[in-house]
């Protein structure tokens, strides 16, 4: 199958030529991918070149049919399983250790350990998780809130944590920003976005040219950082 590199992504497509085709029609779904229909008269170079035009409907189809990551399976709280923190991976370890001088859950050379003195329902574990993201993601976020304040010269009125259903970040008309404390999971940049896309909403609330000038301002590849989250924020989640 041929190649081609659109906005730094390489796909595979399909030419199919015939001599009674009179246009150029390209098509994208699930089971057959892209595929360009096309007069056999069309060289690949040209056919090429159209795809290259088409590269954004292409890619927002593709990635609409394909690359969206599923939701993971319900979290379990056992040995091995991996959880996310700044976008790294790590093991989970539990321990046993009735003399405990440390936290209930620390992240120590690489893995999470988990000291239970005795054997704890799921949703317990998950709330220690929990408490140990919403602290982490508290100091993190404030510190990098406070550094974008700076560049904007606009501080929120507040910042709150919170548990949203399906977004990320909110900005309100009285300056108060919330943010989901699951976004410590993130790779760092991508926490930046979501950090100065609200703060952005200081300046502008609604996402109008303004909105967009300013955000660009401080995150100039925030459409990379925009296309990781439709990806992939399925994974950023410990239930
Ligand atoms: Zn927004």
């Amino acid at each position: 199958m041929p190649e081609i590199k659109l906005d730094g992504q390489i796909y595979q497509y399909l030419i199919k030529s015939s001599k009674v085709r009179k246009t150029v029609e390209i098509n994208v779904d699930k089971n057959s991918g892209l595929v360009i229909y096309a007069p056999s008269r069309f060289s690949q170079i040209e056919l090429e070149d159209i795809l290259t035009q088409k590269s954004s409907w292409i890619q927002d189809k593709l990635g609409k049919v394909e690359d969206v990551k599923p939701l993971p399976a319900p979290k379990k709280f056992v040995d091995d399983e991996k959880f996310l923190y700044l976008g790294k991976s790590y093991r989970l370890r539990i321990i046993s250790d009735p003399n405990k001088v440390s936290d209930a859950l620390k992240l120590y050379r690489g893995n999470f350990i988990l000291n239970v003195d005795e054997i704890q329902n799921t949703s317990k574990l998950k709330d220690i998780f929990i408490n140990w993201y919403l602290e982490k993601a508290k100091k993190y976020i404030l510190k990098k809130v406070d550094f974008y304040s700076k560049v904007l010269s606009k501080q929120p009125s507040d910042v709150v944590f919170t548990d949203f259903k399906s977004k990320w970040g909110s900005c309100d008309p009285d300056g108060v920003i919330k943010y989901d404390w699951r976004i410590i999971l993130a790779p760092k940049e991508i926490i930046d976005y979501i950090i100065a896309h609200e703060l952005s909403h200081l300046i502008s609330l609604t996402h109008d040219e303004k909105f967009w000038t300013t955000l660009a301002g401080i995150i100039p590849d925030f459409k990379e950082k925009e296309e990781w989250m439709r990806i992939n924020s399925n994974i950023l989640r410990v239930d």
